[in-house]
């Protein structure tokens, strides 16, 4: 029981998050979901690293390069081509040298349910169809087919760890053992009290 209370995720604030002044502003929006921050730290990756990062999923190249050609045939349009693989190799050249273009900031959230908290406060991928109301699609704007156009990675400001299994390497990666912190947050005992005792005096 107690481990679900410690399911953590890794998020990356990109470099266009950095640039457009967006740091505070995403951390705001996880933090007052309840979630804690167990680790925070500026990097500048290099794109090797940026590289291990996505292929910590051995089935990224192959969900990532189908997502993109499905939203191309939900609105009407030919994707770059019917392969999947094919699709992601360009992804993944695209998406080292958007990484590695300046600092990025790395955190680890942790809490009941952290992934798909924290996934459903980023939004989808692609911010044209990103809900109202996430970061992806509050901040910012762009399109699968503009990037593919321009030759770029689809910018959308933040990675999210997908699964919490894919959250366990992605933070190994990212940070040490002693860089991410196991504290109590005053806040969790009114998330997580079976009976909110201690409220009244
Ligand atoms: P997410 O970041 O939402 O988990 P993916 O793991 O599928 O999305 O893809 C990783 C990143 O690659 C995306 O955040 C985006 O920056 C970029 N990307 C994904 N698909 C495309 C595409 N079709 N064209 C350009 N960039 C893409
Ligand atoms: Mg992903």
């Amino acid at each position: 029981m107690n481990n679900l209370k410690e399911e953590r995720t890794l998020v990356i604030v990109k470099p266009d998050g950095v640039q457009r002044s967006l740091i505070g502003e995403i951390i705001k929006r996880y933090e007052q979901s309840g979630l804690k921050l167990v680790g925070l730290k500026m990097i500048v990756p290099d794109e090797d690293f940026v590289e291990s990062h996505y292929l910590v999923d051995p089935e990224w190249r192959v969900k990532t390069g189908q997502k993109t050609i499905d939203s191309y045939k939900k609105k009407g349009k030919t994707p770059p081509s019917e392969n999947p693989i094919e699709v992601t190799a360009i992804i993944l050249k695209n998406l080292k040298k958007y990484l590695a273009a300046g600092p990025v900031v790395a955190m680890v959230w942790q809490g009941i349910h952290a992934v798909g908290i924290v996934r459903k406060i980023t939004g989808g991928t692609e911010p044209l169809t990103s809900d109202v109301g996430t970061i992806r699609g509050d901040f910012t704007i762009d399109s699968y087919e503009m990037a593919d156009v321009d030759g770029r990675a689809v910018r959308n400001l933040l990675h999210s760890s997908g699964s919490p299994e894919e959250a366990d390497k992605e933070i190994a990666l990212w940070f040490k053992e002693e860089e991410v912190y196991s504290y109590r947050l005053n806040n969790e005992s009114i998330l997580y009290d079976i009976n909110l005792d201690g409220i009244l005096e």
